[in-house]
């Protein structure tokens, strides 16, 4: 009798038993139908160990089963060659600020391309305390326009704060208190995985930690995470190691998850500093405390003139409220005085590239702010508040060390991020920047990068059946060239997707498929499953 696999020789031997006419049985009888093979890639699973050759069967949106030799067992409606190629869980980005494009008319924005073409599955949105904390309406949005890519969602603490306080600039009631605290719970029994802050950002600054505490702990009972842009990542405030005891002390309070948002050291004045950050980190860590970070892979941070230059107080009320201020003459020169303490903060005004403009502003993209100073004939703090006299820019801010940068790069508690924002290169190749540095340039074991792009940024969240290749989990893929995974964009040209990515599974479905986007919108929005 010729070999059949298990699942032919139970169903043939039935009729063997009872008929005695197997022979007539067609060749493919007893293969279960599935939707979708991908077979003999090198499967890793996420969990960081090592790629093996396995075809990986879908159907019905989830993976049903992993293993060699699968040809006989299954007859699928569509298959996957992935022989040479790395078949890993899709990539999972803990911070983008994909919302807008999510949200958008255009059904091309809401593919989410810019990420998928990275081997992006699911993008987290709401990040820097920016999340509105209305997460079903968006979700019901997400569900009823369609996306590409799956989108989990914080709630954030600025337009909790808001809701109850304005933009004022003071500490809260116990009436506001217990209005951002009923927020804050009904977001998350909407769905969403956890507080983001951007204790940076005004009106988020005024807000002292034990304000940030009590609403972060509601957060903490419910299961959710606490996920920071730091109130300093230089030397603004507390300077970016008294951000990270900060940021430690909210975990530890409010009993919740810490998770640092792009964690770097960012000007001269802390270079260096990765080492104390990490050791502060790690003794965290050592005592019990749940604590990660994400980090991207790039040199320059990306932001506006306003927010990299101007004093936070100059900024309260908006650019238009900086505006007359510049007016007077007295504040103009504490203003003036102040900027040029955030020039040297960034490294100077050759380390500003402006990648876009706002409104009016007399400049030009590409060029350095050095540039555009030059060229008004002007001190680069007077050619910055020309710009903001009109309107704004956004710049590539290059103030990180590569020492730091790697020194981040190397903890097992940080995961790959993109931070992904528009006029940055970051929001298209950050996962294959990393890839090439961390691996092909690097001494990074692929399993390891894989790992940091998927099970790990799954775990920090909360995914419960997302991140890893197993039996039963969500048919969430990127099979993509190890030798082609590559950046493209640049801070010239950011908006370049990257290459390599040969298909893209979500949900089972394909949303990149040879290369190509399918102009499928497969992706859904992943809720918190919260009992209140
Ligand atoms: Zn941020």
């Amino acid at each position: 009798m010729i070999f059949r696999p298990v699942s032919r020789i139970i169903g043939s031997g039935l009729c063997l038993a009872l008929l005695g006419a197997c022979q007539t049985i067609p060749e493919d009888s007893g293969k279960t139908d599935v939707e979708l093979i991908v077979t003999g890639g090198t499967v890793f699973d996420g969990t960081g160990t090592t790629g093996r050759t396995a075809d990986v069967i879908i159907d019905d949106g989830r993976i049903l089963y992993i293993g060699a030799d699968t040809k006989d067992a299954y007859r699928a409606e569509s298959s996957i060659d992935a022989r040479g190629l790395v078949v890993a869980p899709g990539f999972i980005d803990p911070h983008t600020h994909a919302d807008e494009e999510l949200a958008s008319e255009d059904a091309m924005d809401r593919a989410n391309l810019a990420f998928a073409f990275q081997g992006i599955t699911t993008v987290v949105v709401g990040n820097d305390g920016y999340g509105k904390p209305d997460i079903a309406a968006h979700a019901d949005a997400a569900r009823s326009g369609g996306v590409g890519t799956n989108v989990a969602y914080l709630a954030g603490f600025g337009p909790i704060r808001e809701a109850a306080l304005g933009r004022e600039n003071r500490a809260p009631s116990a009436a506001e208190v217990a209005q951002m605290t009923a927020l804050a719970r009904s977001a998350m029994c909407e769905g969403a995985w956890g507080l983001s802050a951007g204790l940076y950002y005004v009106p988020q600054n005024y807000a002292a930690t034990d304000e940030v505490v009590e609403i972060a702990r509601v957060a903490g009972s419910m299961g959710g995470y606490f996920d920071t842009h730091m109130r300093d990542e230089s030397t603004y405030n507390i300077t970016v190691t008294g951000a990270v005891e900060e940021s430690l002390d909210i975990g530890r309070r409010a009993q919740i998850p810490v998770h640092i948002s792009h964690i770097k050291a960012l000007g001269p004045a802390v270079w260096g500093k990765s080492s104390e950050m990490i050791a502060l980190v790690e003794a965290a860590r050592a005592n019990g405390q749940r604590v990660t970070a994400d980090q991207y892979p790039w040199a320059a941070s990306g932001t506006r003139i306003s927010n990299a230059l101007v004093p936070r107080w100059a900024l309260e009320g908006g650019l238009g409220s900086l505006r007359e201020r510049l007016a007077d003459p007295a504040e103009a020169t504490r203003i003036r005085d102040g900027m040029i303490e955030g020039l040297a903060r960034r490294g100077g005004a050759d380390k500003l590239l402006v990648t876009g403009i706002l409104e009016d502003a007399p400049v030009t993209p590409g060029q350095t702010l050095a540039q555009a100073a030059e060229a008004m004939q002007l001190e680069p703090v007077d050619a910055a508040i020309a710009i903001l006299r009109q309107g704004d820019a956004r710049v590539a801010s290059f103030n990180m060390s590569a020492s730091d940068i790697a020194a981040f790069a190397r903890q097992d508690w940080v995961v790959t991020g993109s931070d992904g924002s528009t006029g940055h290169p970051r929001k298209y190749a950050s996962f294959p920047k990393a890839y090439r540095d961390l691996v092909v340039d690097g001494t990074m074991p692929l399993a390891r990068f894989i790992r940091r792009s998927s099970g790990a940024s799954a775990d920090l969240i909360g995914l419960p059946d997302r991140g890893y290749l197993k039996n039963g989990y969500a048919a969430d893929l990127v099979v993509f060239d190890p030798a082609k995974f590559a950046p493209r964009a640049t801070y010239q040209e950011p908006t370049r997707y990257s290459a390599g990515v040969r298909h893209l599974i979500v949900n089972g479905k394909q949303l990149i498929a040879d290369g190509d986007y399918t102009g499928a919108l497969p992706g859904e929005p992943l809720l918190k499953d919260t009992s209140c």
